[in-house]
């Protein structure tokens, strides 16, 4: 029975990378039958941001992959807030103690940094560990009494994981594979602190358990972390899920992790909604504003440290389902190349519903609002080919509800020669003519008659562009003018030989 869970800070909106960690948890809760959770680790009260856990929630949701536990849904493992869970943490630092594997610091932060400054003068680096501890203040140095003394006084204090001295940890880690860490190197993190919160490290591990969390998978930003909780887990006597950490999202020049702030800096977004700062008011960009269809951006995260091991590209989300294998995921870093979404945004808008498209368009245009949708989407099925977002149809296919006021200057030098105008009224007086108005109408009169006259086709065609579409741009002509009918292709036609 897999349970993964997707467990952001609310500190700000939603980035791409949190949305691909969340998108690999979806789909291997979905490959197994699975339970995708979400919880949302807000126990750093100062990083708090209003707004941060509805933008998480409205992000996953427009992508498609909603969670089936989390604040407000399903709640048999509640609540999923670590805020409002802040009570149930101190009985387990509590346990550490009294299992030897945790101890009370009182260290005051102007020790700390003392002994930080102190240390980098010497060229080295402080660390809280086995062989530091005992100079410090904490329930290992000092007597039973004292430390009494201290909590009754109401000292501040943390609580810290005794990490011990001289041992190999076995980790494992689906992507990676075995990993050997040396004891020594590692510091007695804070598991608590005297304000009552737990630390990322406590209140992830409780929660992971309490919850039943069989898979944690999460970027690899957390790897570091990875010995800590295996140490955890061991000392409690709880059994650890199984880990995955995913590879880092690269610039896509290659060098360096994707920050936040690249995005508009590098002209593309990072966020998949817009975000608007509520202190600064600056407004950083967002996928979906940008015209980004959700299945463009999922297939695209997907590929971001992962593929199938085919040449195969397109992935519907179902299809992604199927074929996802965390052991697929790769080590190295992926570079973030925002033009391939692009090119998944075009391939999606070629199986868009053209009536949706055209309301999409619509609300672009206002000017286009009295035009029948219908009508619009006849022209968004002609023209779309060329589009990678709604953004470009009204540059694609203006003609279609504007006559051309001009003719592009080259092109009519091109296109318009002594006897030009003399075909064109000639095409005009066929066109007048033709009752059944439709493409296969116009098409076998107008063919007809250039072979039966014997005049190079493009000494006809392209002057008849030109007339309808003021440039030799657009689609098939013969369905520019059933398009705009009759009436209008005659007009066009009248208005370009005046
Ligand atoms: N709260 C952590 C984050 O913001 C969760 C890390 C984890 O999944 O263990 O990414």
């Amino acid at each position: 029975n897999v349970r993964v869970r997707f467990a952001p800070s609310p500190t700000g909106p939603l980035h791409i990378g949190g949305v691909r960690t969340a998108l690999f948890n979806y789909l291997f809760a979905k490959k197994y039958q699975g339970t995708f959770i979400l919880r949302i680790e807000d126990t750093d009260q100062n990083r708090y941001v209003e707004g941060a856990e509805q933008y998480i929630i409205d992000a996953l949701n427009w992508c498609g992959i909603p969670f089936d536990e989390g604040p407000g849904k399903n709640e048999k493992f509640g609540p999923y807030r670590q805020s409002e869970r802040k009570h149930l943490y101190k009985k387990y630092a509590d346990e550490l103690i009294a299992s030897g594997n945790a101890y009370y610091a009182f260290d005051t932060a102007e020790t700390l940094d003392f002994h930080r400054k102190d240390h980098e003068e010497k060229g080295k680096t402080f660390i809280y560990n086995w062989h530091n501890r005992l100079k410090l203040s904490n329930s290992l140095s000092l007597s039973a009494e004292e430390v009494k003394a201290k909590l009754d006084a109401g000292e501040d204090y943390v609580i810290r994981f005794k990490s011990p001295k001289n041992e190999t940890l076995h980790l494992k880690d689906i992507i990676r594979g075995d990993i050997k860490i040396d004891t020594n190197v590692l510091d007695d993190k804070v598991l608590f602190k005297s304000d009552g919160m737990p630390t990322y490290h406590l209140a992830n591990i409780v929660d992971d358990h309490l919850m039943e969390i069989t898979h944690v998978i999460r970027g690899e930003e957390w790897l570091p972390s990875l010995a800590l909780h295996y140490q955890l887990y061991k000392a409690f006597g709880w059994e650890a899920p199984e880990f995955a950490h995913l590879p880092l999202i690269l610039k896509p020049t290659g060098k360096g992790k994707l920050s936040k702030r690249d995005g508009d800096k590098m002209g593309f977004p990072v966020f998949p909604l817009q975000w608007t700062d509520s202190t600064t008011n600056e407004v950083s960009r967002g996928y979906k504003e940008d015209g980004y269809f959700p299945e463009a951006m999922v297939n695209f995260l997907a590929f971001l440290g992962w593929n199938p091991g085919t040449e195969q590209e397109i992935f519907n989300l179902e299809e992604l389902i199927k074929a996802f294998e965390l052991e697929r995921v790769n080590k190295s870093g992926a570079r973030f190349d925002p033009d391939k979404i692009k090119w998944f945004n075009h391939h999606y808008m070629q199986e868009q519903d053209n009536q949706i498209l055209a309301e999409a368009f619509k609300k672009e245009r206002p000017e286009l609002i009295d035009i029948d949708t219908e009508y619009m989407a006849l022209v968004v099925g002609l023209i779309k080919e060329r589009a990678t977002f709604v953004n470009d149809f009204w540059e694609l296919s203006h003609y279609f509800f504007v006559a051309p006021s001009t003719y592009d200057e080259k092109a009519s030098k091109k296109a318009f020669k002594e006897d030009t105008a003399d075909i064109l009224n000639k095409i005009k007086d066929l066109i007048l003519h033709i009752d059944d108005f439709t493409v296969t109408a116009l098409q076998n009169d107008i063919k007809g008659w250039i072979t039966n006259n014997d005049i190079g086709f493009g000494k006809v065609m392209m002057p008849l562009r030109l007339a309808l579409v003021g440039s030799l741009q657009g689609p098939d002509v013969f369905e520019i003018m059933f398009l705009i009918g009759k009436n209008e292709t005659i007009n066009r036609l009248t208005a370009a030989l005046n």
